[in-house]
């Protein structure tokens, strides 16, 4: 009958009450069916009176004197709880991303900041209407001027809010009581909940769907009604039309009593998308997104439990919404990069989301116009299904794209960040009245400070990263946030040379000044966006046609529809193909069409021009081609050649130290761990030489990174699984910080 065994268990479980552990003891009879997520009865304190609690893990150790550790009573009734299921996704991510359990559980349970709700109170009136004439009438001819006022209202209106009767109708609250008590009026109280989007306006009307989006729509719904959950992956083109497609189907799921969840990438999360979502579903929506204040977080949540809010749209925490109903998940751009999150547990919003579906009886919708590899491999192993769309909705035609060759412009003498063509075309727009978005891909580049004569480039004291020259005159760290004053003189060598280098976002904005005389622009990055509604403003003063360009970062290529863009410039096509990261190639394809797709959304035919030193690279050619196959083709390749996701999987053990002898110390001790693990494995896991992350200090803490591979996820669960326990009770590895990741989006 091996070990005896025992439940962690918390006892009402919220966010806050997350570390409060109780143990029990399982009884032999309920051997198998305690697991993580299912609720007990236990006694409890010292009366032992019987409370319910979840259980969060079972273990063989006791943590206290076996002989005083009582047991669990049974497994409560009804135990398939929201809260049951979230604590089953928490222990998924322990398991499958590495983290405790309680950071774990701290990421899936949602924070309930205690909110005094506002009360809505609304008076009616109770009394049929000629009773209440007859009153009116006795009241004007004993010239109760408030009363009359106030029936007179409420006769007209039906009903009125207690504000609107005390505050526009000057009538006391006393005698709204003491009308209430004569049962002349009722009064009706609600909680009312902060609802940012309470100004918008359903909308009745909305497009017919086109054949390819009806055929995804139709598909999706025959699979829904007959109790097929999947996962789909609905790849279509740059304004193909996703988001009537997502509307659709949210809308099947609804009809069924169901609720949905949207994930958005939070930048793209803005009040035109919101917009329309509200437009179709009212105020069965929810939004939950980082800006939020924990009152209207916590109200969202609420409305979400409570079953008043069905269509749950948010960023990728907005995963853990507590739906109690949930039929779908819809991953919108699910390439994108923010699906992953970068503290512990580091888990993929696309994976989670596959998981909490199974368990919820939901289907996953995941879409994009540039599938991740990851999920058009899968897609094509016949994992996922997909769904295509291959126009753009209302038959706009995809742009032109162009090719400027750097190194021939540079040959010729042009020494602009402009080539030729581009400014050919940019100065026919100018002349039309026409708009353009001007890319620059990737901003770390920009601003690289170094001295020109011993070659030194200057780096954060507490970082092994380049500092960032500002216009302000001030170098900055982007990883800290350490800023120091930016001097000429060089600390290495002493020579006035020190300067920045590379093309930023600034520099443009000035070289377009010089250029285009006249020109208006509007430049969005990281700096003109810090103001909490700076981003909306920006792309609201462009879309009222108040410049002629838009110039930015990664954020302006994503979701933006505006007719009148017709040129789309990208300035430096290739300068993510130059990290030494496996996903650049992806990266590089997916933001050159996503930032061409901008281009001629509208009756104008749209032109592209990619800007690059590289132009045969196959990330390059295939965007101009405007072809996914052939950029999937060679990158799979790629991918397959080098053990690399999705055709293999990568464990990253991150070991952390403000000493730097510790972190070496520790990191060669699990590589030993690993290797001795692997002794007589048929197919052991490959390890790749510990060493110096890529970035070696970060926030003074020295880093030192290994990676394994192996075919099967599994294998690599199980060995993480193994090491967890020994990593944590050794003491060698006291003030060492050690992190998982699994299959991450960057290398470190
Ligand atoms: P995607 O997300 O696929 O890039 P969107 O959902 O933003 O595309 O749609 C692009 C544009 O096409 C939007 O302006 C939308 O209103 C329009 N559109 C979508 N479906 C239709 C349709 N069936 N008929 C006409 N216009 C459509
Ligand atoms: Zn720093």
């Amino acid at each position: 009958m091996g070990e005896e065994l025992f439940a962690d268990i918390i006892i009402d479980i919220s966010h806050e009450a997350l570390d409060k552990v109780f143990q029990y003891r399982v009884p032999f009879s309920l051997r198998g069916a305690v697991t993580p997520g299912v609720r007990v009865c236990v006694p409890f304190g010292a009366g032992n009176r019987e409370r319910e609690g979840y259980v969060i893990a079972v273990t063989e150790q006791a943590k206290y004197d076996r002989d005083k550790i009582k047991e669990i009573l049974r497994i409560s009734e009804g135990s398939l709880t929201v809260e049951s299921q979230l604590i089953q996704v928490a222990a998924f991510l322990k398991k499958r991303y590495g983290s405790s359990m309680l950071q774990a559980l701290k990421t899936v349970m949602p924070v309930k900041t205690k909110v005094r709700h506002r009360q809505e109170v609304t008076l009616y009136l109770k009394l049929e209407r000629a009773e209440a004439e007859a009153l009116l009438a006795g009241w004007e001819r004993k010239h109760r001027t408030a009363r009359v006022r106030f029936l007179r209202r409420l006769l007209e209106k039906g009903r009125m809010s207690k504000e609107e009767a005390v505050k526009e109708c000057r009538f006391p609250l006393k005698e709204i009581k003491k009308l209430e008590a004569d049962g002349i009026i009722r009064m009706e109280t609600r909680v009312a909940y902060r609802n940012p989007f309470s100004h918008l306006e359903k909308k009745e009307d909305r497009l017919p769907l086109n054949e390819e989006q009806r055929a995804a729509a139709e598909r999706f719904r025959q699979d829904y009604m007959t109790g097929e959950r999947k996962t789909y992956l609905l790849f279509g083109v740059t304004g193909s039309g996703k988001t009537e497609v997502y509307l659709d189907m949210i809308g099947t799921v609804l009809a069924e009593q169901k609720q949905a969840i949207v994930l958005i990438p939070e930048i793209s999360l803005t009040y035109q998308t919101v917009r329309r979502f509200y437009e179709r579903f009212g105020d069965r929506i929810a939004v939950l997104h980082s800006r939020m204040s924990g009152g209207e977080r916590s109200d969202a949540c609420e409305r979400i439990a409570a079953g008043e809010a069905d269509v749950i749209i948010g960023a990728r925490s907005a995963l853990f919404a507590p739906a109690k109903k949930l039929g779908l998940i819809i991953i919108d751009e699910e390439h994108d990069g923010a699906y992953k999150s970068d503290s512990s547990p580091k888990y993929h919003a696309r994976e989670t989301a596959i998981y909490r579906a199974g368990l919820a009886g939901a289907s996953v919708v995941l879409g994009s116009a540039t599938p991740s590899v990851e999920s058009f491999y899968r897609a094509s192993q016949g994992e996922y299904t997909l769904l295509m769309l291959r126009r753009r909705a209302g038959n706009a035609a995809l742009p032109s794209v162009y090719v400027a060759d750097l190194r021939e412009e540079f040959r010729h003498g042009n020494r602009s960040v402009f080539s030729e063509m581009l400014k050919e075309k940019m100065r026919e727009r100018l002349a039309a009245g026409e708009q353009m978005m001007l890319f620059l891909n990737r901003r770390g580049f920009a601003g690289f400070v170094s001295c020109r004569s011993c070659g030194t480039a200057q780096k954060c004291p507490h970082c092994d990263v380049s500092m960032t020259y500002h216009r302000n005159g001030r170098l900055r760290c982007h990883y800290c946030g350490y800023e120091t004053a930016f001097t000429r003189q060089c600390p290495v060598c002493g020579q006035p040379h020190v300067a920045a280098f590379g093309l930023g976002t600034e520099k443009v904005e000035a070289a377009l000044y010089q250029e285009f005389p006249g020109i208006r622009v509007l430049r969005m990055d990281m700096d003109t966006t810090r103001r909490k509604n700076a981003h909306q403003e920006i792309l609201a003063a462009f879309s009222r046609g108040e410049a002629d360009v838009l110039l930015g970062t990664q954020m302006i290529v994503k979701g933006h529809d505006y007719a009148n863009v017709t040129l789309v410039g990208i300035l430096a096509a290739d300068m993510s193909l130059f990290s030494q990261d496996f996903r650049s190639g992806e990266r590089t394809f997916q933001l050159l069409c996503q930032a061409a797709g901008r281009a001629g959304r509208g009756e104008k035919p749209g032109e592209v021009v990619i800007q690059t030193y590289s132009p045969e690279h196959y990330a390059i050619t295939a965007a101009i081609h405007h072809s996914y196959r052939e950029f999937y083709e060679q990158e799979i390749a790629f991918r397959s050649l080098m053990g690399y996701p999705p055709c293999a999987h990568l464990l990253v053990i991150l070991v952390q130290c403000g000493e730097e002898s510790s972190a070496v110390l520790a990191a060669m001790r699990i590589q030993k761990m690993i290797e001795k693990s692997q002794e007589g494995e048929q197919e052991p896991v490959q390890l790749l030489n510990p060493g110096k992350a890529a970035i070696a200090k970060l926030k003074d803490m020295y880093r030192q990174v290994l990676y394994i591979k192996h075919r099967d996820a599994a294998r690599l669960e199980e060995l993480k699984n193994r090491l967890e326990p020994v990593l944590e009770a050794h003491s060698l590895f006291a003030g060492v910080q050690i992190q998982f990741d699994f299959d991450p989006m960057n290398l470190y």
